[in-house]
């Protein structure tokens, strides 16, 4: 559908807010924790903090939980029960706050979900998803989403995009029918579009490289010292994938107790030394800069090879987390010096 501008109020997003409370949404935001903003679940306007680049975590937990209980199961000699199953019912959500680069990140999060196979528990989750996200006026050293297609004030992937005007009250770009819904449910709350132009109220994010270039040269540098080189200092912790709003390998785990028990779903990580281990004791990604390269390759070349979508937005999360000071932009602009093997 063709995007339609409004203007809302200020005051009038914080009522905004209320509808959907009122209304027994669930609302996930930016709270503030320390020195962090969080994304986390609220119950009222003040508890929601505007002083943050992106919040430490991604909202990539509302579709894909971090652990999430597929069944129990009891066993017996003559057969296994299962209860509990994940029954596909899920609340309605609404993702206030996030950045362009979060929201974004959905659509290469739902590519994977519907691959090969379809994963009916991730698109219900996803379907109940009301994305309101909010441009970026600010941005640091580690944002880099202008060098992979996108920008401060992208919408792909939002519902609803808000801009924080001159005075104070915003811009409200409704991209989807879903957003649409909402402006006709609070239509008392928007007005006529403003004046003002969006693009003086975004950050300037430098573009830092050529995205396609990067894909087209790492066709080739599947053998090369920069991995090792890059990764030399990773402690394989696995906190830069835990971070990232588009990674998305699991692992599917039993916690038994005796005859019965629960099967997990479980984030997992290309960066821990077991995640590729076979049971005959070989392990083909057995260094650190091996599990680097797989990375790369797979946010940068598999990935958009496949589906034309790159695996990463460039929210800079990975390199923020990381306790080694590994910073994926410090690799992908070295990339670009890089000559392909022949
Ligand atoms: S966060 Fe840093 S140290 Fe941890 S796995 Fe990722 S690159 Fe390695
Ligand atoms: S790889 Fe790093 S910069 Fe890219 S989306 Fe994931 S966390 Fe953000």
């Amino acid at each position: 559908m063709q995007t339609e501008n409004y203007l809302i109020r200020k005051s009038s997003l914080e009522k905004l807010f209320g509808n959907l409370i009122g209304n027994g949404k669930i609302v996930y935001a930016p709270k503030a924790k320390g020195n962090l903003a969080l994304f986390d679940k609220v119950q009222a306007f003040g508890e929601i903090t505007e002083d943050y680049i992106v919040t430490a975590n991604s909202a990539k937990s509302v579709t894909f939980p971090r652990t999430e209980k597929l069944f129990s199961y009891h066993k017996s000699k003559e057969s296994t029960e299962i209860t509990d199953a994940a029954n596909n019912t899920f609340p309605d959500v609404i993702l206030w706050g996030t950045r362009p680069c979060d929201a974004a990140a959905f659509i290469p999060l739902t590519e994977t979900f519907n691959g090969d196979f379809q994963d009916i528990i991730y698109n219900k989750r996803r379907e109940k998803v009301l994305i309101l996200s909010f441009s970026c006026k600010r941005s640091d050293e580690y944002c880099f989403c202008t060098s992979v297609n996108s920008g401060p004030g992208n919408t792909a992937g939002s519902d609803v995009q808000f801009t924080k005007l001159s005075d104070g009250d915003y811009l409200a770009e409704v991209i989807t029918e879903k957003g649409q819904l909402l402006v006709k449910e609070n239509c008392n709350l928007f007005e006529a579009k403003p004046e003002e132009d969006k693009e003086p109220n975004l950050a300037i994010v430098a573009t830092r490289f050529n995205q396609e270039e990067i894909q087209a040269k790492l066709q080739n540098l599947f053998e090369n010292p920069v991995w090792d080189d890059k990764s030399r200092a990773c402690l394989g912790c696995g906190s830069c994938s835990y971070v990232c709003p588009v990674c998305s390998c699991f692992d599917i785990q039993d916690e038994a107790h005796g005859n019965k028990g629960t099967r997990l779903r479980c984030w997992d990580s290309c960066g821990y030394g077991l995640f590729t281990m076979h049971t005959s004791g070989h392990n083909p990604r057995n260094t650190q800069g091996g599990r680097w390269r797989q990375r790369i390759l797979h946010k940068f070349l598999y990935m958009p090879n496949k589906s034309k979508v790159a695996g990463c937005v460039g929210c800079g999360r990975c390199s923020r987390s990381c306790p080694a000071d590994i910073n994926i932009l410090d690799t992908l602009t070295s990339l670009q010096e890089e000559k392909p093997n022949e």
